[in-house]
């Protein structure tokens, strides 16, 4: 196989408590970047403010990062980034705060850059000559605070396009399970199947190795046991902090063995559709389960240390207990008219069939097959 790597945050603090490790940073100008209202309705981003001013840290506030974010708010980021002239970069929210965050940080430290040419793999120069990134996930579900993935979206094209670069790995992650206390069951249901699908396709990956494996054994055990229990009961701390640590858990494996065809069509019909990344991922993963099981032993490798008889069905059982539909149509989040999803299908499928994600899928699709899964 040659030589691997396997790469996470040099520090991660995890536990209820654990946002207080911003008042030890040491710097002096923080730029913090959010997204909607929830973490300024909730109290977190006063909290992170008042920490980092304990720590002798003045900060301003790059906010409303939209979900699913796109060139242009990075570019704004970026820009407000210049003018502060920030040695950290506080990110506190959702993967999508997360992820602009991350690439904002890049045109930050790197304002010759195009977006064009940081999409190709590889191309990325190194960050860290200006700021170092802390990320503080507010869901439990991208693990963008653990990997060297960011997903932005041209809205206009209708393509989100994966960005992978090593050096875009946060400094620190802070796992604080109050944080993700506050999400709305639905918001609980797709991000905690978002979890469940990057442990399932890190374990299946062509790319995993005994590195990865445990990683994505331990988070598949930790959402069948505790998200149904996050789901109905917000305010359950150990199902948050067991999701929260299953969330970190299957990005250090995913980030590190790759992840398959579930996310290169979720992309793909997020991109078309405006569908939510979670919700996507959760509807599709059972279907992709099984065109793989015939390529891969690796399904039947984890149900045994797992104790389960079929991963699909527990999924399928979980999606059901948490209101997700079992198919796009049912979906009544975006308008999946038959019309619009025939006319997009062959473009979709082509694209989810170019998708980096497909290259380490252990079954090995055509462009056909990925249309037969959609449809
Ligand atoms: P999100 O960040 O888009 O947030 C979804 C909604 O939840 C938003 O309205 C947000 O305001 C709200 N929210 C977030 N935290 C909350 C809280 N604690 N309480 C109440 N409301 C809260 O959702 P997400 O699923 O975390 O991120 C999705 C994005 O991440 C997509 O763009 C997806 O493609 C990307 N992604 C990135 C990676 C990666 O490795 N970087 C991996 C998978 C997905």
């Amino acid at each position: 196989m040659g030589v691997m790597s396997f790469s996470i945050p040099r520090t991660i603090y995890y536990g209820e408590g654990s946002l207080q490790k911003l008042a030890e940073l040491k710097g002096t100008r923080a730029a913090i970047v959010t997204g909607g209202n929830s973490m300024k309705k909730f109290g977190f981003l006063d909290q992170a403010e008042a920490l980092l001013k304990k720590a002798g840290i003045s900060s301003i506030l790059i906010d409303g990062v939209e979900p699913n974010p796109s060139v242009s708010t990075v570019m704004r980021g970026a820009k407000a980034m210049s003018e502060f002239n920030p040695d950290w970069i506080v990110a506190i929210g959702g993967g999508s705060a997360l992820d602009a965050a991350k690439v904002m940080w890049c045109f930050y430290e790197h304002p010759e850059i195009t977006f064009e040419s940081i999409i190709e793999p590889g191309s990325m120069p190194s960050l860290r000559n200006k700021a170092k990134f802390i990320a503080i996930p507010s869901t439990s579900g991208t693990a963008s605070e653990i990997t060297a993935f960011s997903v932005i979206t041209d809205p206009e094209a209708h393509i989100k396009y994966p960005i992978v670069a090593a050096d875009m790995v946060p400094d620190i992650a802070i796992l604080d399970p109050s944080l993700p206390m506050t999400m709305p069951a639905h918001i609980t249901a797709n991000t905690g199947m978002d979890v469940m699908c990057h442990a399932t396709e890190a374990l299946a990956s062509i790319a995993a190795t005994s590195f990865t494996d445990p990683y994505a054994i331990q988070a598949i055990r930790l959402v069948l046991d505790n998200l149904p229990t996050a789901y109905k009961e917000p305010k359950n701390l150990v199902a948050r902090e067991n999701m929260h640590e299953a969330s970190a858990l299957a990005g250090m494996a995913f980030t590190n063995a790759s992840l398959g065809l579930v996310h290169s069509m979720a992309h793909k019909i997020g991109g078309e559709f405006g569908v939510t990344h979670g919700l996507a991922n959760a509807i599709l993963l059972p279907y992709v389960i099984a065109y793989n099981r015939k390529s891969s032993d690796k399904y039947a490798y984890g149900e045994k240390i797992l104790g389960i008889d079929n991963l699909s069905d527990e999924i399928q059982k979980l999606n059901k207990e948490m209101g997700i539909p079992s198919c796009f149509k049912d979906c009544t989040e975006v308008d999946f008219s038959e019309k619009k999803f025939l006319e997009v299908l062959d473009r979709m499928s082509k694209n989810a069939f170019a998708d980096p994600c497909t290259l380490t899928n252990p079954g090995k699709p055509c462009a056909d097959d990925v249309k037969m899964l959609f449809d």
